[in-house]
């Protein structure tokens, strides 16, 4: 039997990235499940909710001031698998980032489920929030893709 697997190596984006998740896919083991998540976390825990955990995202998008990740701390991969009070708390927990790093404005996303659709790299259900360095050298707006590439 093929393992299911926990992240999609053709979403990532960087090539320290790429040689994380290589060892990842090695041990079979989602990352972004707390236990697992804890042994190589090395961003600090912004927020331990009930249903979601925020932390700095490892790998920034390009052109981003502020980049952090909600993770949901139990394994799900589809948005039909969340608590909708998850949904409450997870605009409780950014409006906690919000006023923490003073974000005039930006945006937030959450992918899900098939990563050929969602163009997410770990399948565990997690979501992004967004402050666009508007003022950095050669600025270009930040996009956030939806789909695989073909
Ligand atoms: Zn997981």
């Amino acid at each position: 039997m093929t393992k299911k697997a926990v992240v999609d190596l053709d979403n990532s984006r960087v090539e320290e990235q790429r040689q994380v998740m290589r060892k990842i896919v090695a041990t079979g083991k989602c990352p972004f499940c707390l236990v697992n998540f804890v042994e190589h976390q090395t961003e600090e825990t912004l927020f331990d909710g009930k249903y979601w955990l925020l932390t700095y995202n490892r790998w920034p998008y390009k052109n981003t001031k502020v980049h952090l990740l909600a993770i949901y701390k139990e394994h799900a991969e589809h948005l039909t698998e969340v608590d909708p009070e998850a949904g409450r708390e997870l605009i409780e927990v950014f409006q906690w980032a919000s006023k923490h790093f003073n974000v005039p404005g930006g945006g937030f996303v959450m992918r899900f489920g098939d990563t050929n659709y969602s163009a997410g790299s770990v399948h565990h259900l997690h979501a992004q929030f967004i402050q666009p360095d508007i003022d950095a050298e050669g600025y270009e707006p930040v996009r956030v893709k939806v789909g695989k590439s073909r």
